[in-house]
């Protein structure tokens, strides 16, 4: 689908590997918005910045003005909705970010496509997180239906985002999607999150850090997949849905970090020699408050759309070590 594209967030890990994704189409054009926060890696679109179909601004979402100049100058037909603050732990700390960001930077987006949409409609795509409905325990992975029960600033401020885009949807008709996705991993990761920190703290030879017991479980989806099913939805959902996107691999904390630390040593020196060693750089320390015990989210309605996975979580998970690897070289 050769289209006008307006991504937010697209010097973020997700966005970035949109915008590497889209330019890739010659008849696509792509305008990134972001504000450069401390989470945009502008290695991640080096190899593409130059495209003739790629345009970048460094505006914040929070700005109605600036955001409205774009609306006018590029007329977007498809926006997808990467900004926002994303980090748990700074969101205990410090909330205030992610409530302008997601939630303020979330309605100005909104009202650009309300007052640009009179001669035509500007598809708005939201992508959110699998943390809106909250913990899950032991019960059966969340589906599109299910209520939402967030739990930190962070999970509240996306929920919040979410329900804005659905009423304007539902009062104004703006065409919307959301996309509900489990957690991410693969190339470009900030290195405050927890794959590519293990990685980087085995390859340093420092502590990795395990809150609690580690018995947290999430559902780990490959960004390339997740990138797959966003267009996906695009091309064959029904406006106005949400889909739930999840990788269908839970996996707890420690088992996790504990494969990490198998996985790289055998990449490192081809055998088991360093093992010991770097099993013993597990660290507990005091939990997070709020801490959510399980995510998973049932992927059978975008499963329906012709969606699938495509490589196991295994060969994923030892592409991504290995490129952190490099560049930790
Ligand atoms: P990220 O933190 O890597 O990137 C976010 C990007 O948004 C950064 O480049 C940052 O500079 C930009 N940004 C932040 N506030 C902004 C503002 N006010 N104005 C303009 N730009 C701003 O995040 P990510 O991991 O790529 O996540 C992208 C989206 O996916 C987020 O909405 C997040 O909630 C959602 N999500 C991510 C995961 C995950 O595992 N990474 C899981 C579920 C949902």
């Amino acid at each position: 689908m050769n289209k006008k594209y307006l991504i937010t967030g697209g010097s973020g890990f997700i966005g970035s590997a949109m915008i590497r994704r889209l330019v890739k189409d010659k008849d696509n054009h792509v305008v990134n918005i972001d504000k450069l926060t401390y989470a945009a890696n502008l290695e991640s679109l080096s190899a593409i910045k130059n495209f003739k179909n790629y345009s970048f601004f460094k505006y914040d979402i929070c700005n109605f003005e600036k955001l409205n100049e774009v609306f006018i100058n590029f007329q977007p037909e498809i926006i997808i909705h990467f900004a926002a603050e994303s980090h748990v732990d700074r969101s205990i700390f410090a909330p205030k970010n992610f409530m302008e960001s997601n939630i303020i930077g979330t309605y100005n987006l909104l009202e650009l496509c309300r007052k640009h949409s009179e001669n035509k409609n500007i598809i708005f795509h939201h992508i959110s997180t699998d943390e809106v409905y909250g913990d899950i325990k032991d019960g059966l992975p969340s589906s599109e239906e299910d209520a939402y029960r967030p739990s930190s600033p962070y999970s509240s401020s996306k929920a919040a985002s979410d329900h804005l885009v659905r009423s304007w949807h539902r009062t104004y008709g703006i065409p919307i999607f959301i996309t509900n996705c489990s957690n991410n991993f693969g190339l470009f990761q900030n290195k405050e999150k927890l794959i590519p920190k293990v990685i980087n703290n085995i390859i340093n030879n420092k502590d990795i850090p395990v809150y609690g017991d580690g018995k947290q479980t999430r559902d780990w989806l490959y960004v390339d997949d997740h990138i797959d099913g966003i267009l996906k939805v695009i091309e064959k959902g029904s406006i106005g849905e949400t889909y739930n996107l999840g990788g269908n691999n839970e996996i707890t904390n420690i088992d996790l970090i504990k494969q990490i630390i198998e996985l790289t040593n055998k990449l490192k020196n081809g055998s088991d020699k360093d093992l010991d060693r770097m099993m013993k750089l597990i660290t507990y320390v005091k939990d997070r408050p709020g801490h959510d015990t399980r995510y998973a989210i049932n992927n059978q309605k975008v499963k329906s759309l012709g969606w699938k996975i495509k490589n196991t979580f295994q060969h994923n998970l030892e592409k991504t070590i290995k490129w952190y690897m490099n560049e930790e070289k």
